[in-house]
């Protein structure tokens, strides 16, 4: 499943694409991925100059000369691949650029999503309205702020949207684990200097992977190329029983309906 940095990675390779082009063709290959394709989606991206792209939590965005933003989502399967060769089953929406890019969506398993929101609007758009700050613009004091006094495990209030905005539960548990933290430790209890390691390792672990991501990217333009998914080595996400590098073994708990991966010997 993609996370932040799969769509980071995903940005920044389209970026190369599409950045100062327009858009010569559009074309919907079926009405739907999770929800509906927007209905005038072809009409107001066709002739549009793509004037930057961003990301939003786990959301691709791509803007126009026409104050549209793009935004897309990559569900649990979804990729963008440039200048395939042929059309894949899974390809449901091309973007075809002036130059002769041809851009697919893939999405084998259809939870992605597309929308056009006038970009001036973004900030209100609902999935956008309540989400807290972007991970790398997280500011310590006001993470303090917003966790004080709250007695739920600090697991599940950094999974929590409304915290801190597309970090997943793998760089959940990989960054409590570099900062000592113990997944179930109530949230408030956690002192204003653990919380500075924290932010830091969240920084960190996300950094790593964008930058591993981006070290495939040379590559990306090529036959069937498919953006933005690269191999990972985590040190406790998804290592239940191996052992951790302090000579300890790494545990696997259920927190919220999903597993946590953590070291009791290194966190506390
Ligand atoms: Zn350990």
């Amino acid at each position: 499943m993609p996370e932040l940095p799969e769509v980071e990675t995903t940005v920044r390779g389209l970026e190369r694409v599409l950045q100062g082009r327009r858009i010569s063709r559009v074309e919907a290959r079926r009405a739907d991925l999770r929800r509906s394709f927007p209905k005038d989606l072809g009409q107001r991206l066709t002739g549009a100059t793509v004037t930057g792209l961003g990301r939003r939590a786990k959301y691709g965005l791509i803007h126009t000369d026409r104050d549209d933003t793009m935004i897309f989502h990559l569900g649990m399967s979804g990729s963008w691949r440039i200048d395939h060769a042929s059309l894949e089953k899974h390809d449901h929406l091309l973007l075809e650029t002036e130059d002769g890019k041809r851009l697919a969506l893939n999405d084998p398993r259809r939870f992605g999503s597309v929308d056009l929101v006038a970009t001036d609007e973004l900030e209100d758009w609902p999935a956008f309205k309540a989400l807290g700050p972007e991970p790398f613009e997280l500011d310590v004091r006001d993470l303090q702020k917003r966790l004080r006094g709250r007695t739920a495990a600090i697991k599940l209030l950094l999974g929590d949207q409304r915290i801190v905005a597309g970090l997943g539960n793998i760089y959940v548990c990989e960054a409590l684990y570099r900062a000592g933290i113990h997944p179930k430790r109530p949230s408030g209890s956690v002192s204003l200097e653990r919380l500075k390691r924290l932010v830091v390792a969240i920084h960190d672990v996300l950094n790593e992977a964008i930058e591993a991501g981006g070290s495939t990217l040379k590559d990306f333009i090529s036959p069937d190329g498919e953006l933005g998914y690269f191999s990972k080595n985590f040190s406790v996400y998804d290592r239940e029983g191996e052992p951790c590098a302090c000579g300890g073994t790494v545990k696997r708990i259920v927190q919220g309906g999903r597993s946590t991966f953590y070291c009791a010997r290194c966190q506390h």
